[in-house]
């Protein structure tokens, strides 16, 4: 199977989230199981076009732009919308760049040429693999195309959708047709999410559950009933981990590498972490650690009402993330509060975060809600069992007092009292080993959901055009 799979982040190129890990493995597990599968995305300044091949001079949406290939990438070059500092979303302060619809409507526009009958490349592919709103457009594009590729779009999170003012609808050269409420209309503004959504052939999400709430007004970001008409082709389809990136036995990154059958080794790694954040270097001293963006999404305001509790349970706290200002400013003060029992690490730290997964005896997840979540499957294999509030993908990853435990309400009384719950294991030696082991032997290897995609493509995909 011919796959074009275009994402606006993948790992190690530029990540700021799951889709960054998710758009580095799922291809690389499909390409194992015999697909052809290349990675679309923008060329960003970080990454180096040196070795890089021009495959393409286009002129599209009234801008120059080349199509590199390198590797197993293809890249699109327009330097004026891309070649920036700052991440794929948003400049160096945290505000999203002004014209991210059109760098973003750009990258759906290249994407749909590829998939189309007027691609310049000689490669064509079967199925185009959209994912999130910053490639939805491009089935809508697509639409209108006489001969095409089938068209599959991943939600990774519903919450971030796209929405632009309509007056972008000629600019994007989106067909006046589609702004419609069968199209990319929503609530008079233009929504890219939407578009892909409504005219993509297939849709999926990245847990069963997650699946299931995004039809319902809770969790439905206000397009669950567009989700609800086309639910016969949603389907949910959890991500795996990177067993070369997050391994215990083999990462770089840690101070000690062990393994289920070395886990005395862990304790090396708390007291490297405990060390690194000027935590106080106690080997009992239950270490709990967190590693995420710091949003509301995440329930980091339930952790920080609950750190005084933890301290006091004699539990030490480590955070690694950033985000709202609000979040930021809530668990630092919690560190200045409790010197040597709490820290708070404020940025973007790859390295710091595998060493928190190795270096913690309990990895914090009180997300409000969560599509998929990949930390709790990463601290499962580095035996750190997470505590976790029960939503989305948490649920279908985390087996309640078997290799993690799980929460409720979305408050800090209940992670409290879910940690205590996790405490009273920790403290017999045995029955946390038990719950380590278990966690530490879990199949989350891509392997499976590649094969559940490559199903999908199969039921998708048209023959390419010659
Ligand atoms: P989301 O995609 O919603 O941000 P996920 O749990 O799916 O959450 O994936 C987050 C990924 O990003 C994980 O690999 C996590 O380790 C990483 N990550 C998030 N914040 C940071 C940070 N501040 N430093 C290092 N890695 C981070």
């Amino acid at each position: 199977m011919r796959v074009l799979f275009v994402t606006p982040e993948c790992a190690p190129l530029t990540k700021t989230g799951g889709l960054g890990d998710v758009a580095a493995a799922l291809p690389a597990a499909l390409r194992a199981q015999g697909n052809d599968v290349r990675v679309l995305l923008p060329r960003y300044r970080e990454i180096d076009p040196a070795g890089a091949e021009e495959r393409a001079q286009l002129r599209l949406l009234g801008m120059d732009v080349r199509v590199l290939e390198k590797g197993d990438c293809l890249l699109v070059d327009a330097p004026a919308l891309y070649d920036r500092d700052g991440n794929p979303y948003q400049d160096a302060a945290g505000v999203d760049w002004p014209d991210n619809a059109l760098r973003f409507g750009l990258l759906s526009r290249v994407a749909a040429l590829l998939a189309g009958s007027a691609s310049p490349l000689a490669w064509r592919p079967e199925v185009l693999h959209c994912n999130d709103w910053p490639t939805a457009l491009a089935p809508v594009y697509l639409h209108f195309e006489p001969a095409r590729s089938g068209t599959v779009m991943t939600v990774h999170n519903l919450a971030f959708q796209g929405i632009f003012d309509a007056a972008l609808l000629e600019r994007l050269e989106l067909p006046r047709a589609t702004f419609a409420i069968e199209g990319v209309e929503f609530y008079g503004r233009l929504s890219f999410l939407k578009g892909g959504l409504v005219y993509a052939d297939a849709i999926s999400t990245v847990s069963p559950t997650y699946a299931r709430e995004i039809l319902t007004e809770e969790l439905g970001c206000g397009l669950d009933g567009v989700l609800r008409e086309r639910r016969g082709v949603l389907r949910g389809i959890l991500n795996g981990v990177d067993g070369e990136i997050w391994n215990p036995m083999t990462d770089p990154h840690i101070a000690e590498r062990y393994s289920w059958t070395s886990l005395e080794r862990k304790a090396a790694n708390k007291l490297a972490l405990q060390s690194r954040l000027n935590l106080a270097p106690e080997p009992q001293a239950p270490l709990l650690g967190m590693v995420g963006r710091f949003t509301h999404q995440k329930g980091v305001d339930l952790l920080a009402g609950a750190v005084d509790e933890l301290v006091q349970l004699g539990a030490q706290v480590c955070v690694l993330g950033h985000g709202e200002h609000e979040h930021e400013a809530a668990l630092s003060a919690a560190a200045a509060r409790h010197p040597g029992r709490v820290a708070c690490a404020i940025g973007f730290n790859e390295e710091l975060a595998h060493l928190i997964e190795a270096g913690a005896d309990m990895f914090l997840m009180p997300s409000r809600f969560e599509p998929c979540g990949l930390n709790q499957m990463y601290s499962q294999r580095y035996g750190t069992p997470p505590v976790a509030r029960a939503t989305g993908g948490l649920i279908d990853t985390i087996m309640d007092g078997e290799t993690g435990f799980l929460f409720a309400p979305a408050e800090s009384a209940a992670l409290v009292a879910a940690v205590t719950r996790a405490l009273a294991i920790y403290g017999d030696a045995r029955r946390w080993r038990e719950l380590q082991r278990r966690g530490m032997t879990r199949d989350f290897s891509w392997a499976g959901p590649a094969r559940q995609y490559a199903g999908l493509y199969a039921a998708h995909a048209r023959a390419p055009v010659p």
